[in-house]
Formats: C-alpha cells, structure tokens, sequence
C-alpha cells in the first residue's frame, strides 16, 4: 500500500511538473526583462531559458569567464549558435550544457563583433562548423594582432593584478568560512588566465558585408549589418518568423563597452534596429527584453554622453579626467547599474579620439 502511494505521488509529482513547463513553455515571456514564468534548464555552467520553439537563451553566473550571452537556435537537423564564448574551456562547457535541450550537433556559430568575450570560443570549432561574421570581424582577427590591442590586451593585463589581489585578500582574511568563496574566485581567475594565455586567436570561415540569410530546415535566420556602432562590424541575428532579434552588445539591456564605438552611427543603427518588427530581443550581455523603449532610452544616454563630454573636453579635461566627472546618473532609471557621476575610461578615451577623427574630416 506504502509502496502504491508513493508511485501515486510520483506520476502526479512528473504529471504536475510536466503540465507547469509546458504552460510556461507556452507563454509569452514577461515584461520588463524579467526570466518569470520562463521555463528553465540549469546546466554545470549556463542557464538556459526556453524563448520560442527551438529558441533558447544562456546566462551564466559561473565564477569563470563565460562572456556575452548565447542564443542557440535548434533547427531540423542542426544548432544555430550565437556567439563562441570567452574562452575556449567556456565554450566547451556551452556545448555541453546545450545537450540538456538538443542532442543535435552545433553546425554554424555566428560572431556578434569582434570582441574576446564573444569570439575566444571559436577555436574549439572543427572543420564542419562553419563560423561567420562581418567582414570587419574576419579582418579584425584574420589580419590585426588582437592579443595586443584593445579590449583583449587590457583583459589580459588585467588577470595577474586581479589574482594577486584575491590572493592578498585570502591572505588577510581571518575568518574560513568567508575565504572559501574567496578561494573559489582564485581558482576560477587561474584557470581564466591559463586560457587566456593559450588563446589561438580564430577568425570566422565565412564572412558577409550586408547581409546573409540561413534556411535552418523550415526556420529562416537573418543576419544583418544594420550599420556602425558599438564596433565597426556588428551582426543582428534575425528570426522573421518568431520576430526574435539578437542584439548583441549594439544594444544591452545594462551599458556597453565602448572602446571601439562610433558614436553618431552607433545612434542611426539602433533606429534601423527599431525597424524591424520584434518582439523580444536578446541581448549580448543582460537580460532578454521586449520594449523598444529600451533602445530610445539607450540612445538618449549616448547623446546625452556626447554632449556632456564634449562640454567637459572643451573645459580643457583630459579624457581620463572627464570618465571620473561625467555625470550620468539621471539615466539610472533605465540602466541601473550607474551608481554615481563617471563612465567607464577607455569608452571615453575612444570618444576623445573619435571627435579628433570627426574633427578632421
Ligand atoms: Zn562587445
């Protein structure tokens, strides 16, 4: 009798479960960049949320390097992925974790831009997955030294102080119980810096100038360059028929990195990006989000940084002056990750140096 109930509970434990994810299955994401009522899967090192048919979403809050934000794109035979990760060992653990929705083999990848956090993972593709991006992402890591340039050189540079400092910080700290966390960060920041110490710089196989469009079986996948921007070579990844876009760091829903941008098209591509008919979009880092409010409130903040930027340059600031003075935080609203007055400095050392290139035109 004990034995019958317990198997009652069982099948009605599995019925109930069974019935609560395909009715979030079934429902429209929440507003507001909220994951409620999403079904989710949780692997060894991402999240994957369920967005559409075929259509999933990864976060992560692994303590090693993971990077922007995946979407993987199941079609009748294969995966669509987008994005490579930001190391190799990352993207390893995404081609595992994906085995929890698909036993389908990953066969394209696509590269958002040219940025480490988004491409490093490329070099665990074999000959059969074919990896595309712009013609700018191709040039940029086919031809430039990006191991020495920007972002990457800085991310690089930066893993031995942030190893010491952890290290010192254990060494301080009295109590066990606070250190373990500590020592975990430690580990992970080790192994990111052996990977990034072994990086095999790997462009795209294939590349595109405006546009490229995939017949995934029945799911139609638009690529599109909509324009310059956050980098000089940004792809949308755009599903028509499920009016899905994936973004990329041209729009976040929290600020982007801003070392490459060119700011004036970064604002004339995210009103072509309004065009297009959608309804959720998924980002390269932050949250998948609905309203394309979001995008003209993201505007908004680079032209109020332009203008509040320049004012400070024409005081005579220096860029590194201007990054601690700038005062944002009237945006904090929409992107609340603005604690107070400044901006990040490479973002506008590069924006002291594109108004020198405009200047000279
Ligand atoms: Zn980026």
């Amino acid at each position: 009798m004990k034995v019958r109930m317990r198997a009652i509970v069982v099948v009605l434990a599995v019925a109930i479960s069974v019935w609560i994810s395909s009715e979030a299955f079934a429902k429209p994401q929440g507003g507001g960049g909220s994951a409620s009522g999403a079904a989710t899967v949780t692997g060894k090192v991402y999240t994957i949320q369920k967005i559409a048919d075929g259509v999933y979403y990864t976060t992560s809050t692994s303590p090693t390097a993971t990077g922007g934000n995946h979407t993987i794109i199941v079609g009748d035979h294969d995966v669509f992925l987008v994005d490579a990760g930001a190391t190799a060992a990352a993207g390893r653990a995404l081609l595992e974790d994906i085995k929890l929705v698909t036993d389908k083999p990953v066969r394209w990848v696509v590269n958002t831009h040219f940025h480490w956090d988004h491409t490093n993972g490329n070099s665990i593709f074999g000959p059969e997955v074919q990896i595309i991006g712009h013609e700018y992402v191709r040039h940029f890591i086919a031809d430039l030294d990006v191991i020495h340039l920007e972002p990457f050189k800085t991310a690089l540079a930066n893993m031995p102080i942030q190893v010491d400092a952890l290290k010192k910080q254990i060494g301080d700290e009295k109590d066990a119980a606070k250190r373990a966390p500590l020592e975990t960060q430690l580990a992970a920041k080790q192994a990111d810096w052996e990977e990034f110490k072994a990086l095999k710089p790997t462009p795209p196989t294939m590349s595109y100038s405006s546009k490229m469009t995939l017949f995934q079986g029945s799911r139609e996948i638009r690529l599109l360059f909509l324009g310059r921007g956050h980098t000089q070579g940004d792809t949308f990844v755009y599903l028509p028929k499920e009016k899905i876009v994936c973004t990329g760091d041209m729009m976040e829903t929290q600020l982007a990195y801003m070392g490459d941008a060119m700011f004036d098209e970064w604002i004339t591509t995210l009103d072509a990006v309004k065009e297009l008919d959608f309804g959720t979009a998924l980002p390269g880092h932050g949250v998948p989000f609905h309203e394309k409010s979001l995008i003209t409130a993201y505007q908004s903040y680079l032209r109020d940084l332009l203008a509040k930027v320049a004012e400070l340059r024409k005081q005579g600031l220096s860029a590194e002056e201007t990054a601690q003075k700038v005062d944002m935080t009237s945006h904090k609203g929409d992107f609340p990750q603005i604690q107070g007055p400044g901006a990040e400095v490479r973002g506008i050392r590069r924006m002291y140096q594109w108004m020198d290139e405009r200047a000279k035109k």
